[in-house]
């Protein structure tokens, strides 16, 4: 089967290597007898609902974000519509921030958002950075984190997970990102799923749902052992280090 990703701004929001969760994606599903067809949106491009399984939007920094922000909020109609019809998404970082309603950035810059996550995020003066273990329904998830950005989800808005080790969505709830149907947002780069393949997987199964108007599908298991050790020792940095401002 040929799973349609749309890759929002590749030449923009690509910090930290985010890309690479493309080429798990396309691994991953080729691994199990599929195909990956990526296409690129960029500036002014069209988002057409129902052309797309999986949408993924990168991190980038304010200077980006500024950039691109005006013109994907143009595209919350269409994007929402997706979302609406099933499609999948994974929105890091930047790219997490301006999929909630707005980010004011460092030098006080609004940017408007998308308004799909029910959450604002505001810049503080320190960051946070460092590598993050998290405690999600869909097993744990480790990764790295660093923005400046502090998120707040709304009452009653679902959170990837809890903080284990590090600082999350704002370095005090102890949410971190943000769950919507078939949406994930967060924080965590390093990129994010070579260490987290179930991840990865639950996001491939929505999208096959998506594309066969069905239920998520079983997928084959892989070995996994490469991905369980650098999953493991990122696990034990955050436990050791925790995040640092
Ligand atoms: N510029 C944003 C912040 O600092 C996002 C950074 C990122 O994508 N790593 O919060």
């Amino acid at each position: 089967m040929k799973i349609r990703v749309a890759h929002l701004y590749p030449d923009y929001l690509n910090i930290y290597a985010d890309r690479g969760n493309i080429a798990v994606f396309d691994r991953r599903a080729s691994w199990r007898g599929h195909e990956l067809d990526v296409d690129a949106i960029g500036m002014g491009d069209a988002i057409v609902p129902g052309a797309h399984d999986l949408y993924y939007v990168g991190g980038g920094q304010d200077r980006e974000q500024l950039l691109v922000a005006p013109d994907l909020a143009a595209k919350a109609g269409p994007l929402r519509e997706a979302l609406d019809g099933g499609a999948a998404l994974l929105a890091v970082c930047g790219g997490y921030q301006l999929l909630g309603r707005g980010y004011r950035g460092f030098h006080g810059e609004d940017m408007p958002g998308v308004g799909l996550f029910p959450l604002e995020t505001v810049a503080g003066d320190t960051r946070m950075i460092g590598d993050v273990l998290l405690e999600t329904e869909l097993g744990p998830v480790a990764g790295f984190e660093n923005h400046a950005g502090r998120t707040k989800l709304d009452p009653g808005a679902t959170p990837l997970g809890r903080v284990v080790a590090g600082f999350g969505n704002d370095g005090e709830s102890g949410f971190e990102g943000c769950r919507l149907e078939r949406a994930i947002g967060t924080y965590l780069h390093g990129p994010l799923l070579p260490r987290n393949p179930h991840l990865a997987d639950w996001l491939l199964a929505q999208a096959l749902a998506h594309r066969t108007c069905g239920e998520p599908p079983e997928l084959a298991p892989l070995s996994d052992e490469l991905e369980a050790e650098a999953r493991r020792v990122s696990a034990e940095r955050a436990h050791a280090r925790g995040g640092r401002r």
